[in-house]
């Protein structure tokens, strides 16, 4: 029988219950226990895939092609296991699937309501993963804060859920806020109080209370929480700011938060946390023995959580490469022809990002021109991939108006264009080429050393592909397709003959990179950003390191 870790949040959103959640997966897995992990969302889209990402960072595509929420990203970062689209279910999606029902006349002559059968559909979910006996522990992540209207029909299915289950097969934590008044000096404990008697009020008990705090907790603040929110003083939990999330583990183990859990859920058969691995990555992650700085070039850089998986992609290729990757997130709106060098001349790599529409393309071209042109190592994914392409026609192959139909439906040299089965879809949610999709790789090119094997998988989210009637032409000029899908004999990789390091990808390769497997297109690009400034501070004579970049 698997058993249930539900982690609400309160006082504030943004605390990191997700890296929490992941983070105690993480032990309980170290522990020897099969764990997966789940996310509520309290929003009323059916998924997160037709969010701009200014309102919800990333959209995280799974290998079943389900698009979800970033948190899965941590989860499949931290854990190393795939995650699906049972692993994230919205308020959307919950009532989609009761009207749909109620259509089908499955309550016929019934009054369908919040309670019980939206409660139940959420029951139903939250219980879902732990039938398929695959887990030993499923745990819940409860989107939004507690007290938030929208996250109420959550926390009642949860108060149910623990009164029909046998008191050791679920566990409550709670994570809150402890804010430190620089003007009195003081961690203050009474929002943390009041979140709990919130919650209380809603028919939750926690059993654990994590803490985060900008200090550390003293005894007494420890056992004032304790006392106060009525739970045993070893179950109040500091969580500090940490450096890295991938701290954040080492930390929880150090205030037993593991401990605690299995404690309460009567585990008493569990090894020593076996987290070797993890220890050599953080070590490596530290300690580095170089440093890059790379670009990237993209719309959404105000708001960091638009490009998550890039961004940990790098964190892990970096340790890989015992290299600290500086990010420099460069707008690409703003790229001109006239500005370009100063913008990009310093850099060691440039890594064009994914996108949707029109806004800031021209500045992405210009930035692709800048990186072929001066043998500066370049990453391009899926938009930053097709951008590549457009470059390669207009200022090689002389097509001038060559562009996708995505920009310009009226190209008359579209060497971008939308796929043969995406023409007739009107409907926007999960309608894209998605999830994990094979992809055979050429011999003797740079994505057949990257990966060092003949064929892959990776996860796709777009709409529109590489224009196969251009292929020919390419392919004489020197840019050359590398990887190709074995059935429909679409473009996945096209790569650059003659350039140290120049690589575009039609997939989003950042999705699948983790701790224990950190991707392969990414750390052979930092490899290659690393050999470039190794060239770069080589040439002493500043007038050919000029000539160079
Ligand atoms: N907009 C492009 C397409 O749909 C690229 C998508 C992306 O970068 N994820 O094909």
């Amino acid at each position: 029988m698997a058993k249930y870790i539900f982690v609400t949040g309160g006082v504030t959103s943004s605390l990191g219950k997700g890296i929490i959640a992941a983070s105690l997966a993480k032990l309980l897995q170290a522990r020897g226990l099969k764990v997966t992990i789940q996310k509520f969302d309290p929003y009323i889209n059916v998924d997160p895939g037709t969010l701009n990402p200014y309102e919800h960072g990333e959209c995280f595509v799974t290998e079943d092609g389900a698009e979800t929420d970033l948190d899965l990203g941590h989860y499949e970062r931290f854990l190393n296991i795939f995650t699906s689209q049972a692993n994230n279910v919205t308020t959307g999606r919950i009532y989609q699937t009761v009207i749909n029902k109620e259509r089908e006349g499955a309550y016929l002559g019934k009054t369908v309501q919040v309670v019980p059968h939206i409660t139940d559909e959420i029951k139903r979910r939250m219980l879902l993963l732990g039938q398929s006996k695959e887990f030993d522990i499923i745990i819940s992540e409860i989107g939004g804060t507690v007290g938030d209207i929208e996250s109420l029909p959550f926390i009642e299915a949860l108060r149910q859920l623990q009164w029909e289950l046998p008191e050791e097969d679920t566990v409550v934590v709670h994570l809150t806020l402890i804010p430190y008044l620089r003007a009195a000096k003081e961690l203050k404990t009474k929002p943390t109080q009041h979140s709990v008697r919130m919650l209380s009020q809603e028919g939750v008990h926690p059993d654990v209370i994590v803490c985060r705090t900008e200090e550390a907790l003293s005894p007494e603040i420890r056992r004032k929480i304790a006392l106060f929110c009525n739970v045993k003083q070893e179950a109040v939990i500091e969580a500090a700011d940490a450096s890295t999330i991938y701290e954040v583990p080492l930390t929880m183990m150090r205030e037993k938060l593991d401990l605690i859990c299995m404690k309460k859920m009567n585990i008493t058969q569990y090894q020593e946390p076996e987290l070797g691995k993890w220890k050599e990555f953080l070590d490596k992650l530290k300690y580095p023995k170089s440093k890059v700085t790379i670009g990237l070039i993209g719309k959404y850089i105000e708001l960091q959580d638009a490009y998550k998986s890039i961004l940990e992609s790098f964190v892990h290729a970096g340790a890989m490469n015992e290299c600290k990757v500086q990010i420099v997130n460069v707008h690409s709106e703003f790229i001109t022809e006239e500005n370009v060098f100063e913008k990009l001349g310093a850099l060691d790599g440039l890594l064009v990002a994914p996108g949707f529409g029109m806004r800031g393309v021209e500045g992405k071209i210009v930035a692709v021109k800048f990186a072929r042109e001066n043998n500066l190592p370049f990453f391009g994914i899926c938009l930053g991939m097709q951008m590549a392409v457009i470059e390669f026609a207009r200022n090689v192959l002389g097509i001038k108006d060559a562009h996708s139909t995505e920009m310009n439906p009226d190209t008359p040299d579209p060497v971008i264009d939308l796929m043969e089965e995406q023409k007739k879809i009107t409907a926007k949610g999960g309608t894209m080429r998605l999830g994990s999709y094979p992809c055979e790789l050429k011999p003797n090119t740079l994505a057949h050393s990257i990966y060092n094997t003949d064929a892959i998988s990776e996860r796709h989210r777009h709409r529109w592909e590489f224009n196969n009637k251009y292929l020919d032409q390419y392919e004489k000029a020197g840019m050359i397709a590398s990887g190709k899908n074995p059935e429909s004999g679409l473009v996945e990789i096209v790569e650059l003959q003659g350039h140290p390091f120049f690589i575009g990808v039609q997939y989003h390769p950042e999705l699948k990179s983790t701790v224990e497997n950190p991707q392969p297109v990414f750390v052979s690009f930092v490899k290659a950003a690393r050999e470039y400034a190794d060239r770069k501070n080589a040439i002493k004579n500043p007038l050919l390191q000029s000539e160079m970049i």
